[in-house]
């Protein structure tokens, strides 16, 4: 995977500039860290200078991320498919004063893009990963500890209906 791993926001977005690569979980710790596996992200990031005469950035991904059900503790597949429009600012404090819902952040000569696309994508996630249709027995307490049986038990009936 070559690519830039960083790019210098105010440029790319004035030079409506734009990035497509793929990211697996080895560039993306924070996700890992939030519980996601085995998955690899496609993302196009696009500068552009937006509606409101500033310059900002676009960001689509797409692909899917792996998370555990905390119904069944069974794999939860989770897909993504995300678009940003982001205002690059000059500091922070633009950001907190600012009372709207654009969605901003903080230029800079290096940003991440692995960081860009961990950002939305975390924004994204389920606070609690659930399947919307668990095979679990429902009533199952979030906080309970399933048993190894259950959670077998679980994966079978996922496995015999397909899904
Ligand atoms: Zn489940």
């Amino acid at each position: 995977m070559l690519q830039p791993a960083a790019i210098d926001g105010l440029a790319f977005a004035r030079n409506a500039a734009v990035l497509e690569g793929r990211l697996g979980m080895e560039s993306l710790p924070r996700l890992a860290q939030s519980g996601c596996s085995g998955s690899v992200l496609g993302f196009v990031l696009t500068g552009e200078v937006n509606e409101r005469g500033k310059p900002g950035l676009r960001l689509a991904v797409d692909g899917s991320v792996r998370l555990q059900c905390q119904r069944c503790l069974g794999a939860l597949e989770l897909p993504l498919h995300l678009e940003a429009q982001l205002e690059l600012t000059s500091s922070e404090a633009e950001i907190t004063a600012a009372d709207d819902d654009v969605e901003r952040v903080v230029a800079s000569r290096e940003m991440s893009v692995a960081a860009l696309v961990e950002d939305e994508v975390l924004l994204a996630l389920p606070m609690v990963p659930k399947h919307e249709q668990c095979s679990a027995a429902t009533g199952l307490r979030a906080d309970a500890e399933p048993s190894a049986f259950q959670a077998l038990a679980a994966l079978r009936k996922r496995s015999f209906s397909g899904g």
